[in-house]
């Protein structure tokens, strides 16, 4: 791959792909082939030049000590993190030959390709890599950590509709976030919400933390987690009984009114409240407030769906609109996820899924343990750190240990997976590849380019998955693609201009545009373009039926619902190995007084699955029964190298098969040494 070296200060437009739905244009300066400066550009006139502090950092990532900058085979204990340096072509044989080995002892499927979220680049992740995978008859894994029960609900309910972006928000009158906090992940919406609420728009914030939005909010609904589906459900209830809601738009646009009619009749406003941990006022407050104000927009976030009830509660959240006929203004219907705006098919994998086994992320540590047929023998490791970011890590670490698995972990730092692997191999950050950055708040595809020379021998994805293709034999005419074949490839396949538009400088946009308003300029992508209120398939998946309340899993033992939202210090656990301040374990003066706990003590989170030690952070931040650490978080940060996600139950949500880290229900105590 050619690069460009100069001893000359220059400036480099390119663009974040990496996990935030935002995707900022930014300008590099590049001084004698290193990054001296990382800031926004104004090509994205949505973040218009300025970006956040996670990523104004990134240069730190690419020098960073901990970066791979060479192929290395493990030579110490399984988790020590010892290495010795080889070639690449002696690592691409090796791990060639693991997988020929293990496909043809055991079949493809004792291979398991495990990649979510390191990058949202449509280069990096599913290109050569499915291409790899596909024709090795791998196992198939369901990317369900994150956005899985949401998008399950919005699919079924709306068919992916586009939803309403950034810019405006300015014309709501009432704007809704519900279990989203934009002032860490998604920072460029928080301006339009302030111009939103300049120009009288009222805000109301549905979250068990008082976040910085909740903090200026009209109303702020401290609602327990995984209550979500109880409170959305009286609010239909009260649309309902009320005369509120949108007969006619029912009618005209909607099947299944009136089961969820049905399903929410026994929410009551005290119902609710007495399972949300909020008064019924409160709740009859928030419910007036849509009921009347109009346009309304509800941003629904991803922090609802981290629980038995997140599908059903993403579904009845996606709903409220259509009940109370919110759409059909600029500024009213639902905004969520906008990645699939752009109708991307993958076309260029170019070939068919093959039917093999599908594994749930959420359960790693369950398929590298559990007697399973065939067994896991080959584990890739791409995109992703599963021992930060997946539940359950101790037997995600006790799957990684067995000595009979070999891993390969493919990525730019020494994760806490890679400190696991056999193999480790060398990936480029964003800095050094080309790709595409697709947003998925707003409606923005951008072109990202390397504007630094690739660190070591690290190499981009399609340049790595193309040699093992060949080393595997499974390579055809078309041979391997490499990184700009790849790209190229890619462009070319995009819908529409797109691709032309990008290859020319051009920002594209969709035939309906980058600001659509939902049921005028976009439609449900459903058979009969309705929206579906209880879809059926919903109904099926879910082992209760949809919209039916799964109680909280808290025990006299465990009492404390942990949550690990976003923060400001990763992107999911992107970022991670960064120095930052102590972590802490935040908790709500009256849980930390019935336990005798003063602030900066140590203390030990636990429950069955495992132990976190850290430090405690007193604040009335957070409802009381309730207890915060950040998401993301690498073992380093804490006393005893355990992180949230050792606390978090592999159970799945009601639909989605999503991963349920806020079911995670502890103890604390003092560490008594
Ligand atoms: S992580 Fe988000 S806010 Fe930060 S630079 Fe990337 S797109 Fe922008």
């Amino acid at each position: 791959m050619r690069r460009i070296k100069s001893k000359q200060d220059r400036t480099v437009e390119t663009a974040c792909p990496l996990d935030c739905p935002d995707s900022c244009s930014l300008s590099v300066t590049i001084g004698d082939g290193r990054v001296t400066n990382l800031d926004g550009s104004h090509r994205n006139p949505v973040t218009d030049g300025y970006i956040c502090a996670k990523v104004r950092r990134f240069g730190e990532r690419v020098e960073s000590p901990l970066r791979i900058l060479h192929p290395a085979m493990r030579i110490g204990p399984k988790g020590n993190a010892a290495f010795s340096r080889t070639t690449w072509d002696e690592a691409i044989d090796l791990v060639a030959s693991r997988m020929r080995e293990a496909r043809d002892t055991w079949g493809g499927e004792s291979i398991l390709p495990f990649s979510y979220g390191g990058s949202n680049g449509l280069v990096t992740q599913d290109t050569i890599d499915a291409r790899l995978f596909r024709r090795l008859g791998a196992s198939r894994l369901a990317r369900t950590v994150c956005a899985a029960p949401t998008s399950a609900a919005a699919q079924a309910l709306y068919g992916t509709m586009p939803s309403v972006t950034y810019h405006d928000y300015p014309h709501a009158k009432l704007i809704v976030i519900w279990g989203a906090n934009p002032s860490v992940s998604g920072i460029h919406l928080v301006p339009f919400i302030q111009e939103a609420r300049k120009q009288g728009a009222k805000l109301v914030v549905v979250d068990p933390r008082v976040t910085p939005l909740a903090r200026q909010a009209d109303l702020h609904v401290p609602i327990a987690p995984g209550s979500d589906l109880a409170v959305a459900l009286a609010l239909h209830r009260h649309l309902f009984e009320t005369g509120a809601a949108d007969q006619a738009f029912l009618a005209a646009h909607t099947r299944g009114a009136d089961r969820l009619r049905e399903r929410a009749a026994e929410w009551t406003f005290e119902r609710a409240a007495s399972v949300a941990g909020v008064q019924p006022a409160m709740i009859g407050e928030f419910a007036e407030l849509y009921a009347s104000i109009t346009p309304a927009l509800v941003r629904c976030g991803w922090g609802l769906e981290r629980n038995r009830n997140g599908g059903s509660a993403a579904a009845a959240i996606l709903a409220l609109p259509a009940v109370a006929g919110k759409f059909g203004v600029r500024g009213g219907g639902f905004a969520m996820s906008n990645s699939a705006s752009w109708s991307i098919n993958r076309t260029w994998i170019g070939e068919d899924e093959p039917a093999t086994r599908i594994v749930n992320m959420n359960h790693l540590g369950r398929i590298l343990t559990e007697e399973v047929t065939p067994p896991v023998k080959v584990l890739f490791v791409y995109n992703c750190n599963p021992v930060a970011t997946v539940p359950h890590q101790n037997l995600i670490i006790k799957g990684l240990e067995r000595q009979d698995l070999f891993t390969v972990v493919f990525d730019q730092v020494m994760t806490d997976t890679a400190a696991f692997a056999d193999v480790v191999l060398p990936a480029t950050t964003f800095l050094e590849a080309y790709d595409l950055a697709r947003a998925y708040g707003p409606i923005s595809l951008q072109m990202v380019q390397p504007v630094v020379d690739a660190a070591g021998e690290s190499q981009s994805n399609p340049e790595v998955f193309g040699q093992l293709l060949t080393a595997l034999g499974l390579d055809d005419d078309t041979g391997t693609q490499g990184e700009l074949g790849t790209l190229i490839q890619v462009l070319d396949q995009l819908p529409g201009t797109i691709g032309d538009d990008l290859r020319n400088g051009r920002s594209p946009a969709p035939a309906f545009g980058l600001t659509p308003v939902q049921f005028v300029d976009v439609f449900p992508r459903t058979p009969d373009e309705k929206v579906d209120l209880l879809p059926e398939a919903l109904e099926r998946e879910s082992r209760v039926g949809l919209y039916r309340y799964l109680p909280d899993p808290a025990t006299a033992r465990y009492p404390l619902a942990l949550i690990s939202p976003s923060s400001d210090r990763t992107i999911s656990s992107t970022l991670g190995e960064l120095p930052r301040p102590e972590i802490a374990l935040v908790m709500h003066p009256l849980d930390s007084h019935a336990r005798g706990l003063e602030e900066g003590a140590s203390v030990r989170i636990f429950n069955d699955l495992g132990e976190v030690r850290c430090t405690l952070s007193i604040e009335p931040t957070v409802r009381p029964g309730t207890v915060v650490l950040p998401k993301g978080l690498w073992r380093s940060s804490t006393i005893n190298h355990s992180t949230a996600t050792a606390l978090a139950p592999d159970a799945l949500s009601d639909i989605g098969a999503g991963a349920c880290f806020n079911d995670s229900r502890v103890q604390v105590e003092r560490i008594v040494s």
